[in-house]
This record gives C-alpha cells, structure tokens and sequence, in this order.
C-alpha cells in the first residue's frame, strides 16, 4: 500500500490558491495582490458587509437559536429566497419579518422586483437544494446532469474560471469537454461570432453549455442583450442544456435584476413567463411556503401541467450555480444554491430525489451559519436594503479603480515617451507597448483580464511585488487610492520592457 502511495504523482497547486500564498509569503512592505477574486475594501482589508454585520448581532439576540441539522436539501426559506433573487418575485415585503421568517419578498426591492424590461419567468417547475457555495452547486448540476440528463459533451468557454474544468473532470468524467471561443485577444472584445459558430457545428441535443450569468471571470466581458436573446434561442432550437453560473448577481452592476437578466430571459424564452397560474398566486402563509419552497410539491405539478404550452416540450432544462461568496462577502462560510429548472411537462419529483440522493452521499446535509445570514438579511427590508447599498458601495469602488488606474497607466506611459523621445530624439523612435488601456474601464465585475503576457506578470512578481494570473487577469479590488500609482509605474514598467 505505501508503494502505491509513494507513486502518486504531486499535482501543482491551484493556481489561485498558490498566488495567494506567495504573495502572504512576500515580505516586501509595498507588496500588492490581484490573484485571489475576493474584494478588499480602500484601505485593502477584507470587508464585513454592514448588512451581514447586522444579521449576525440580531441572529445573536435571536432566544433559542439551535443548531440543529438542516434537512438534506438545506433550509427551504434560504432556497425560495436565493430562488427569488435569480429569477424575480412580484411579492415585496410589506414589514420587517424575522431571520426566520418564510415570507418570500423580492429580489432587489428598492430597484424594483423585475427586471428592467423583462418579464418575469414562470418558476414552477423549480426545484432547489442549497449547496456548498457555487463551486458545490458547480459540483452537484455536473454529478446530476451526468448522471441523469447524459450529455455528450460539456462546452466550457475559453477562457473560463479553470475550476470549471477540474469540476467536471472530477463530477462527470465521462462527459467529453470541449471549449468555445469567448475572447478575441486581437480586439479585446467577445467572440460572439466563433462561439455561436461551435454551438452551431458541434453541439447536440442536451449537450451542457456552462454560461457566466454576469461579469465573466476572467474576461469582464459580458453578451450584450441582443446576444444573449440570440442565444436562447440557439438553446432552444438545438435543445441544448444551459448552465448558468451566477457568482457575481448584484456584484458585476450594482444592480440584482440587471445582472439576473440573461437567466431570467432564458427561463421566458425557454419556460415562459408569468402571470402565475391562479390557484398559486394568493398570499402564501408561512408554512405554506415553507412546504412549497422544496418545489418538489406534486400539487404544483399538477398545476404545472396544466399550463404547459406546446413550445417547452422536449427542452431538456436549464439549471443556476448560484455562490453568495462576493455578493454578500460569505467566501469562508460557503453559501450556495442549485437551481434545476425542468419543463413544466415534466414531474420534478424523480430529479428531486435524486438530488437528495446525490446530497446526502455527498455532504448529508449542508451548513447552517452562512444561510441563516444570508435569509436573515434577504427577509427583512431594512437589511435588504442595506445589502443593496454595501452592493453598490462594493461595485462603484471596483469601477471608480478601474477608472484610477486607467489613467494612472496612460500617464505614466507618457512620462515615459515623453522621456523616451528626449533620449531617442535623432532616430525619433519610441517604445512599443500597450497604450489603450479603455478595456480597463469597459470590463465589467471583479477582474480585468489585463491582456499582459506570461513574462510581464511574471516580472510584475518577481521586481515589484505585484502578483496576479499568469493569463493576466488581474482581481481590482487589490488596487486602492493608495496603491494605484505604484501598480501603474509597475505595469508600465514591464509594459516597457
Ligand atoms: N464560478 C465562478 C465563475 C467564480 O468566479 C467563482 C468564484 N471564484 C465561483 C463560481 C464559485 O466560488 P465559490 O465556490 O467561492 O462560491
């Protein structure tokens, strides 16, 4: 048995874990980090959101708060709610409800429930199992869709977050991966062309495409609407299974609904839209939507049934990766949700169970603290609304440092131009390097995907201290007033070389 042990061979380190522990290992003073996706406030500490602070001190005057094992699907409040906030719900809350309250106000109340010129979706057929952040949620679609809906191939945009890749290795290995083109390096723009052209050619019926929702990690390049609508109805006519993977919602704009809307739009297209039928339209007690936030209630499918049109049959599904890690600054406490979206023809209580199935072998049940704030602030107004405003605070200052260090770049390449061209002034030549820096400010989310080479990043590291992804994408959270010029001389400097 040792010598099998002693043949295993040593894999490198996530790259994403290991830049971040070179860089806790630097003991330069004016070391800066753009590895890790984790925001970082102006004075570049790890931020409490002040609405999670709130939740916290109330769920600690809560009397007789136990701590007693969730059911196997996890808490059904926290799973309407997170399901709420994906897809949009008409009700908002009218009071202040307790931390365990199972009222279902919307999402974004305070930027209104829906999204901007959307309908709202059906959500019938919905079922939903809380999850170990979204890179679970990641975990359990591909174990369930391997399993279950078969696909041959998985489509994984190229460039992507590379644990996509690990995941379905690990999850489905049986599922062939392939890639479709997202980034054209040469415009620094989406390749929306090449990617509709490999769906087109290569993709069968209910092959997986894994989507970012909002904020693409790496790229900051999202579909426009126009493509996004061009898209769904690629999904549709070719019946492929989107998987959408939602780890930036209220993060990437500021805004619940505007970031929720490609999900929200593939769900119409897909499922329809709302009214809901009538019998499910009446103000839910408590207990009633406690019961029915496990969707997998055989009353609503028969109601399902009923209202089912022609156009959703034989559409496989889509389902949601949802991570409360950014959005409400959770990374450590591990909040998630999967969200199986089936035709309304179909019973859900067959996948139902076996996600139960799946979850329970997995991690028998899931965690209680991080959905306990996560429901205490999403069911109360004040909270919620408070939420919205730490959403923006986290959003404009990522903007407002994109901004910064644009401008801190541009300058500091003139400068050296400028000097440059006193030096060169009989040949007139001047340097090479990137001078249009726009992509900085036209990305959106946590990242920039920098367009700097492997041996620039490199050099970054290794003379200034600045550490990010070898493919370039740098996380601007690490970049505050302070630190802005040292990380534009930086940048210009290995731009320059
Ligand atoms: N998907 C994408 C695209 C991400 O960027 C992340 C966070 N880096 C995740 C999923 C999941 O992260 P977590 O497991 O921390 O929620």
């Amino acid at each position: 048995m040792a010598a099998r042990f002693a043949q295993i061979p040593v894999l490198p380190l996530d790259e994403a874990f290991a830049v971040t522990a070179e860089f806790k290992a630097d003991a330069f003073p004016q070391k800066v980090s753009l590895g890790a996706g984790v925001y970082r406030d102006e004075g570049g500490k790890p931020w409490v959101l002040p609405s999670v602070k709130k939740a916290k001190e109330k769920l600690h005057q809560t009397p007789n708060l136990d701590h007693e094992y969730l059911p196997i699907q996890g808490s059904d409040p926290f799973l309407q709610l997170a399901r709420d906030l994906v897809f949009g719900d008409s009700s908002l809350p009218s009071s202040n409800s307790s931390s365990n309250s199972s009222s279902s106000p919307s999402p974004g109340s305070g930027s209104g429930s829906r999204s901007k010129d959307n309908t709202k979706p059906q959500t019938k057929n919905v079922i939903s199992f809380q999850t170990i952040s979204g890179t679970g949620a990641n975990h359990l679609g591909a174990q369930f869709l391997a399993q279950h809906l078969r696909p041959k191939h998985v489509f994984i945009s190229d460039p992507t977050w590379a644990n996509h890749h690990l995941v379905w290795t690990v999850a489905a290995p049986d599922v062939v991966q392939k890639t479709y083109p997202y980034y054209h390096p040469a415009s620094r723009s989406l390749d929306f062309d090449g990617w509709l052209t490999t769906l087109e050619n290569e993709a069968v019926e209910n092959d997986v495409v894994i989507l970012h929702a909002c904020a693409h990690n790496p790229t900051g390049i999202d579909p426009t609407r126009e493509q996004w609508e061009v898209l769904a109805q690629l999904f549709k006519r070719k019946r492929l299974f989107a998987f959408f993977d939602s780890a930036y919602q209220g993060f990437a704009t500021g805004d619940l609904d505007m970031d929720a809307w490609a999900m929200r739009h593939f769900q119409t297209v897909l499922f329809g839209s709302g009214p809901e039928p009538k019998t499910e339209t009446k103000t839910k007690t408590e207990s009633e939507t406690e019961s029915s936030a496990t969707a997998g209630n055989d009353d609503e499918v028969v109601v399902n049934v009923q209202s089912s049109t022609q156009h959703q049959q034989g559409h496989p599904g889509l389902c949601i990766a949802q991570s409360f890690a950014k959005n409400f600054g959770l990374y450590g406490e591990r909040v998630g949700a999967f969200h199986l979206s089936l035709p309304l023809s179909v019973s859900p209580a067959g996948a139902y169970s076996q996600l139960l199935r799946l979850t329970r072998a997995e991690i028998s049940n899931p965690p209680l603290f991080g959905a306990r704030i996560v429901q205490t602030v999403l069911s109360d107004v004040d909270l919620r609304a408070q939420w919205q405003q730490d959403l923006q605070t986290m959003s404009l200052r990522i903007r407002s440092v994109r901004g910064l260090l644009r401008k801190a770049i541009e300058q500091q390449q003139q400068q050296q131009q400028q000097h440059q061209q006193q030096q060169q002034s009989s040949s007139g030549s001047v340097a090479t390097a990137i001078t249009d820096w726009s992509h900085l400010e036209s990305q959106i989310g946590m990242f920039s995907y920098t367009g700097l080479t492997v041996p620039q990043v490199q050099r970054l590291k290794e003379v200034h201290h600045v550490y990010l992804m070898r493919n370039g994408r740098a996380s601007l959270s690490g970049v505050n007033e302070h630190n802005v010029h040292y990380v534009a001389a930086a940048i210009a400097e290995v731009v320059a070389q």
